[in-house]
């Protein structure tokens, strides 16, 4: 903060001591306000330090902390009624899981009934085998960071039955806060998981043969598109299970992983 800037401040708050009302901020306003004054901090120790400015959006030790910054986003998601029928039919959001400094980060379609019950993203069936494919990469789940494209469950007509995808509206509404992780997280690659959560990133609609197994880009970070993990749990083939595998070797080689000849194999 710049001393005019400060001398602003302190002017302000002399002036709420002498009207003797106390000062009131909602929660969110403080965290997005200590979110403010970490990454002054940062600013201000690079430029003393003499480092150029391109350290600046990089987390540096007492640098802005990305967890407090996806924890400001997660206060707005919690409280969203931007889209009242879903905020009405849901349990609860489901912001996103993970590492907050992740390399790697996944994004899926939506909530189902699994998610809007436990508050995470990928608990279900699909999701077991997110985390199975995870570990085949010599991953933790707490070492990726995982996110749908809406962080409500779309909601299902009384009486029925499973999950129902959401619609290019929701899409669109919900989008921004995605954006809003990715700009926090910064990851090195990106998975978009299944042709939904790809209309939802880059509103393109395409069949899946057409999309997956090559590199995309979305805002100059690497997208890698593959299948949703639900539709391996549809098609068993061990042929579709090594074209999501060769999908995730590309996402290892990417991110510089080391890769076993038995990692190669799989599936074949
Ligand atoms: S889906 Fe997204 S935009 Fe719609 S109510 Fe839920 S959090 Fe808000």
């Amino acid at each position: 903060m710049t001393q005019p800037a400060l001398d602003l401040v302190i002017a302000a708050l002399e002036k709420i001591r002498e009207s003797e009302r106390a000062p009131r901020a909602s929660k969110t306003a403080l965290e997005r306000l200590q979110a403010g004054v970490l990454a002054a901090v940062s600013i201000i120790a690079t430029a003393d330090s003499g480092e150029c400015s391109a350290a600046q959006g990089q987390q540096v030790e007492g640098g802005p902390n990305k967890a407090n910054l996806l924890a400001a986003v997660r206060e707005r998601v919690s409280d969203c009624t931007k889209c009242e029928h879903l905020a009405c039919s849901r349990t609860q959001t489901v912001f996103g899981v993970g590492n907050p400094n992740a390399d790697l980060m996944f994004i899926g379609e939506a909530p189902g009934a699994d998610e809007d019950a436990q508050g995470e993203p990928f608990v279900g069936r699909a999701g077991q085998l997110l985390t199975r494919i995870l570990k085949a990469m010599n991953f933790e789940r707490e070492d990726v960071y995982i996110a749908n494209i809406l962080k409500c469950r779309p909601d299902m007509p009384i009486g029925g039955f499973g999950n129902r995808p959401p619609t290019p509206t929701e899409m669109q509404t919900c989008r921004p806060y995605l954006v809003e992780q990715i700009d926090i997280i910064q990851p090195s690659v990106l998975v978009a998981l299944g042709a939904v959560a790809v209309e939802g990133l880059l509103g393109t609609r395409a069949a899946m043969r057409e999309l997956r197994g090559r590199w995309h880009t979305y805002n100059s970070i690497p997208l890698m598109i593959t299948y949703h993990p639900a539709y391996l749990l549809r098609n068993q083939a061990p042929s579709e299970k090594r074209k999501v595998w060769e999908d995730m070797l590309q996402v290892m080689e990417r991110l510089e992983r080391p890769i076993s000849e038995r990692q190669r194999n799989y599936f074949l």
